[in-house]
């Protein structure tokens, strides 16, 4: 692709170009933006390399000999790249005039590729950085054969309709203002009907399990930033300080040192250990902006956070409680999930022992082993205060999202010395667990939009019944069955405007209400309700009592 750029538009330079899921992109810097006309233009061109056959050649060169070469060809971000390596020598790759600086490998020649096809511009900052140029970011993919690429196509095509920032748009229950910041969300209410559904669920189970909730100020002193070492290895996360009386105050980026804050008020004997602290705790972590992906990648969100602090031998117990509920909450929200171990990196620097470590990932693996999970271990991923278990939730598309997590500690406890006393009498540092069961609320409810497509399952949808009115003679009655369902707490609006029915349905059916009820002079007459199910075209006359108990009985099962 970047040579038929480069033949096509004299004069592009070339960046970055790396494989990524399902696909490439490549980083452009061209004079006049391309346009959407230009991606088929660019198609041909490759197709007519392809056709030649042209192989792929590798070269291997000193990197001075390198730096010659892309300075003869004017890629000057090829000659920062190079000023970046440390090896002595690099690796080129060639096809026909197109020479790239690249690791490889690389299919032989350009007739092994079979199916691609390029599928977006976008603009994307050098390295990232907003203070750099902005380069111009072209999307592809590549597969064996045509009809995988077709198939992969149709999925991008739903995935569209399902992309939760235009249901989010559609169904109205979300925004994003440029005057008011970038990765900040605000819940309109339909939104936050269905976080408040949740997070009532949320609140149900944890007290099941024997947690506790507590609640911490999102602003605290820079000091308690400076003991947790946050300030050390998570600055670039973190927002400026602001001052209040003389002292520097810092915006949380996590939830951690204030449940350590109020654990620690008091003297813990092994006896009361597990303590389990759980809270809807709202964090604001710095993000670029070019990375932010509405409810996905956002700047502040909240997490469904909760700290275990546990001795060593109930440490195991502990995990499977969390295994079990995050497999349960999953359940509910009918998400497959596949489970990854971080273990330690070796080569850098860590917090505890190795015994520690070992034990610590021994106890993750026979949990998971126990509960016949099958888990990828993910060699030298663990942040440097222990190993963790991510949770990837499936969703209908076969995509996987970062959902839960959970992380063994052994960092903080002996910076904030943080313990309990033993049976011997003696203080002993405590086990400590972080850990997250649905991941954060906006990450959560974002990926749920595109997983049920909007749709959303009765117990979770905003509005569950629409009445609709045919006449305007039929409001009093549709208005006294309005009544009866929000007595019985089921989410219902009436729409008696003085329009066609059709119409009524309509929008009815674009808002993906799971139930209309429909209204007319029989209905009155014989003091019934039709009941119209979301993408159903049939209409059943009930009871409206009978309408009630099935509509209670999916909230109460969740369906
Ligand atoms: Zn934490």
């Amino acid at each position: 692709m970047a040579s038929a750029v480069q033949q096509l538009f004299p004069g592009t330079k070339i960046s970055i170009g790396p494989a990524i899921e399902d696909g490439f992109y490549y980083d452009f810097d061209k004079k006049t933006p391309f346009v959407p006309e230009d991606l088929k233009k660019i198609e041909k061109k490759m197709w007519n390399i392809i056709n030649k056959k042209t192989c792929f050649e590798r070269i291997k060169v000193s990197k001075n000999k390198a730096k010659k070469i892309f300075k003869a060809r004017n890629e000057a971000y090829k000659l920062e790249l190079l000023d970046e390596i440390s090896d002595e020598k690099v690796s080129l790759y060639k096809t026909g005039d197109f020479i790239d600086l690249c690791r490889g490998s690389h299919v032989e020649t350009a007739a092994d590729i079979k199916a691609f096809k390029l599928l977006s511009i976008a603009g994307a900052y050098w390295r990232g950085n907003e203070k750099n140029k902005m380069l111009q970011r072209i999307y592809g993919t590549a597969w064996h054969t045509k009809e995988e690429l077709d198939e992969y196509v149709n999925k991008l095509t739903e995935a569209k309709k399902r992309d939760h920032r235009k249901l989010g748009k559609e169904l109205d229950l979300y925004s994003i203002h440029e005057e008011a910041g970038a990765g900040l969300i605000f819940w309109h209410p339909k939104g936050a009907m269905i976080r408040r559904v949740i997070e009532d669920f949320w609140y149900k189970e944890h007290m099941k399990s024997g947690y506790q909730f507590v609640n911490i100020p999102h602003i605290s002193n820079i000091n308690l930033w400076k003991t947790s070492g946050h300030l050390d290895f998570y600055k670039d996360n973190m927002y400026s300080p602001m001052e209040i009386d003389k002292q520097d105050y810092i915006i949380k980026p996590m939830n951690c040192p204030g449940h350590i804050l109020i654990y620690k008020t008091n003297l813990h004997s092994y006896r009361e250990l597990p303590i389990r602290y759980a809270e809807l705790g709202t964090v604001y972590r710095y993000e670029k902006s070019g990375v932010l992906h509405g409810m996905l990648r956002v700047r502040g969100f909240t997490q469904d956070d909760a700290h275990i602090f546990c001795a060593p031998d109930q440490l195991k117990n502990e995990i499977k409680g969390v295994i079990e509920l995050i497999d349960y909450m999953m359940k509910i929200f009918g998400f497959e999930y596949e489970v990854f171990l971080s273990t330690r990196d070796k080569s850098n620097k860590f917090a505890g022992s190795i015994e520690d470590w070992d034990k610590a990932t021994g106890t993750l693996e026979q949990v998971l082993k126990e509960k016949n999970i099958t888990y990828k271990v993910e060699e030298g991923e663990a942040v440097f205060y222990g190993p963790k278990i991510d949770v990837k939730m499936k969703d209908s598309l076969g995509r996987l999202w970062q959902g839960p997590t959970v992380q063994f500690d052994f960092n903080l406890p002996r910076r904030f010395n943080v313990t309990y006393i033993g049976e011997d009498g003696k203080e002993h540092y405590a086990m400590m667990v972080h850990r997250t069961v649905l991941g954060s609320m906006e990450r959560f409810v974002g990926t749920l939009i595109e997983h049920y497509g909007g749709s959303f399952p009765v117990w979770l949808a905003p509005v569950q019944v629409k009445i609709l009115t045919i006449k305007d003679d039929n409001v009093p009655y549709a208005k006294e069955m309005q009544n009866l369902l929000q007595c019985s707490q089921i989410r219902v609006e009436l729409d008696c405007r003085d329009e066609k029915i059709g119409l009524k349905i309509r929008e009815s059916e674009l808002d993906k209400i799971p139930y209309m009820l429909i209204i007319g002079d029989r209905e009155v007459k014989e003091k019934t309700i039709s009941v119209r199910k979301h993408g159903s075209r049939d209409c059943a006359g009930m009871d409206v009592k009978q309408f009630i108990d099935r509509v209670r009985k999916q909230i109460e099962t969740r369906k």
